[in-house]
Formats: C-alpha cells, sequence, structure tokens
C-alpha cells in the first residue's frame, strides 16, 4: 500500500495532506503568533467560550473518532490495534473529559476560532490514526509485532512521556486553590530542568505512540505536536523570566541543557 493511496482512500489521503499542511503551517506561525488561550490570551480573536466548555468540545472529537472507526474494522479484536487503542484512550480520555474538569481559573475563557480550528485538526487526527492502524497497516495485524522491539520500546516511551505530562499538569494545577487565577513559579519533578515539562511529556507520549504504531499518521502526529508545543514553550518561558525576577536561571525552555 503506498503512503498515499489517493486511488484506494482518496478521503484518508486528503485528510493525511491537510493535517500535514496544518502542522508544517503551524511551526513558523507560532514562532511570530502565540496562540491566544491561558496566560497569552488576548482580545482581537473574535467571540470566546469558557475554556473547560472549548476543551471538552475541541478534544472529545479526537477519542470519539478513533474509536468510531476502530470498531468498524475486522481488525478491530486483534491484539496490537487494541493495545494502541488502549494508549490512544488512556490519553485522550483524560484530555477530554477529565483535565478540563480539574482545570482552575474560575471563567476563564478561550476563543472559538481556536476551539474550531483544534475540532477540525482531532477530528482528521483521530480518524486517521485508528484507520492506518486497523485498514492500512498489516504488520500490526499478527502478534509478532508484539515482540518487535519499536513495540516495545514506543509503549514503554509512551507511558514514560504519559508520566511526565500527568505529573507536570498535577503540579501546575495544585498551584491554585479553587476560585485563584493566578501564576506562580512551579517546582519539582521535571520542573527543575525545564519550563513545559507537561508539553516535553506530550512530545514523548507522541514519538513513542508513532514508534509502536509505526504508521505515516502515527509520525505526522508525533510532529505536528512538536510544532505546536515547541514555540509556546518558547514563549511560556519568555513570559515567566518577564514576569518572575527571580525565575530560575538553569531551567530550559523545553529540552534539558538545550533550548
Ligand atoms: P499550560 O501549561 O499553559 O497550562 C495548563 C494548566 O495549568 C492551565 O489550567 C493553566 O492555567 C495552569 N497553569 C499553567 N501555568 C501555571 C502557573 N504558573 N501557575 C498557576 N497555574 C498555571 O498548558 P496548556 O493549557 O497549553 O495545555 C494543557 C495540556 O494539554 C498539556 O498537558 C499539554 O501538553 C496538552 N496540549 C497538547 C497539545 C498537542 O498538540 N498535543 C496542544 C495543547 C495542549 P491558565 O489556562 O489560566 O493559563
Amino acid at each position: 500500500m503506498p503512503l498515499f493511496p489517493f486511488e484506494q482512500h482518496p478521503l484518508y489521503t486528503w485528510a493525511l495532506i491537510f493535517v500535514i499542511a496544518f502542522g508544517a503551517l503551524t511551526f513558523p506561525i507560532l514562532f511570530f503568533v502565540t496562540a491566544p488561550y491561558g496566560r497569552h490570551f488576548r482580545e482581537g480573536w473574535g467571540p470566546t467560550i469558557p475554556a473547560k466548555l472549548g476543551w471538552i468540545l475541541m478534544e472529545a472529537p479526537s477519542p470519539i473518532g478513533y474509536a468510531l472507526v476502530h470498531f468498524r474494522s475486522e481488525h478491530a479484536w486483534d491484539s496490537v490495534p487494541l493495545v494502541l487503542l488502549g494508549m490512544w484512550q488512556t490519553h485522550y480520555v483524560w484530555r477530554s473529559f477529565v483535565f478540563p474538569l480539574l482545570m482552575r481559573g474560575a471563567g476563564k475563557r478561550k476563543p472559538l476560532l481556536t476551539v474550531l480550528m483544534a475540532i477540525g485538526f482531532n477530528c482528521c487526527n483521530g480518524t486517521l490514526n485508528a484507520f492506518a492502524i486497523t485498514e492500512l497497516a498489516p504488520h500490526l495485524w499478527t502478534n509478532e509485532w508484539l515482540l518487535d522491539p519499536r513495540f516495545l520500546g514506543g509503549v514503554a516511551v509512551f507511558f514514560v512521556g504519559w508520566g511526565i505530562n500527568q505529573h507536570s499538569d498535577h503540579v501546575l494545577r495544585n498551584l491554585r486553590a479553587p476560585g485563584e487565577t493566578g501564576y506562580k513559579i512551579p517546582y519539582g519533578g521535571v520542573y527543575r530542568w525545564v519550563t513545559s515539562p507537561n508539553y516535553l511529556g506530550e512530545i514523548i507520549e507522541w514519538l513513542g505512540f508513532a514508534l509502536a504504531a509505526w504508521t505515516l499518521p502515527g509520525i505526522v502526529f508525533a510532529g505536528f505536536t512538536a510544532a505546536n508545543l515547541v514555540p509556546r514553550a518558547v514563549a511560556h518561558h519568555r513570559w515567566y523570566h518577564e514576569k518572575f525576577p527571580d525565575y530560575p536561571r538553569e531551567r530550559r525552555a523545553i529540552f534539558p541543557f538545550l533550548w
């Protein structure tokens, strides 16, 4: 099967091209224009909606779309696709339905535009990954892949990243008492080395998933995650230095000892 199967699967192929183009544009643009939500929220981006609702609306298409495509396939009950489904849902059920409800920062809002863009991306990304795994990747439909070093290493890397992401988000959440909206310097865990370990963990997670699945949409998503989060981590880092004169000097933005 070619990487871009226009003839056999035109919808899949066009959605994949859309995601690749979106990622390729995102990286340079985000270095100049920081996405206007959270601490970088500003007026001038059109109507806004409550941030918690925005998170649910924009993330939910990913686990739902992935599950719908997965369970339509005759490979839905094969071992490897089931493990990959479990990894995807472990991340996304939390991100869509638990993380937003735990967020602290009463009354925060998000531009509707950012929510709509994320919905478009997540509708494509969840379904593309499930389709590639269950319809286009015969290497994933035998139990031999369960012992392949790419699969074993990928699953391990995914859960290391997931742990870093979870712990780092947990630290941030506990910086605020319920009802508070301000910002403090986070300490502990991977904050010892970088400003945005939650983003670092997220990038590691999807690199692990890409390795374990060994499909083009998996690799594209890992690349997109880095393209999206590295510029934002750099913007967060600059913001902390401007706001806190005592911000730890040795901390890097996202990659320990490097950047
Ligand atoms: P941030 O680190 O900017 O914020 C996470 C939460 O912690 C927000 O509720 C934020 O409040 C709060 N917070 C952050 N810093 C502080 C601080 N110094 N003091 C007090 N509270 C703080 O992350 P994002 O909101 O951008 O992302 C949230 C999660 O979603 C992350 O785990 C990230 O990896 C993931 N994500 C993944 C993407 C991908 O491409 N795969 C894209 C975007 C996010 P407030 O909102 O008020 O700033």
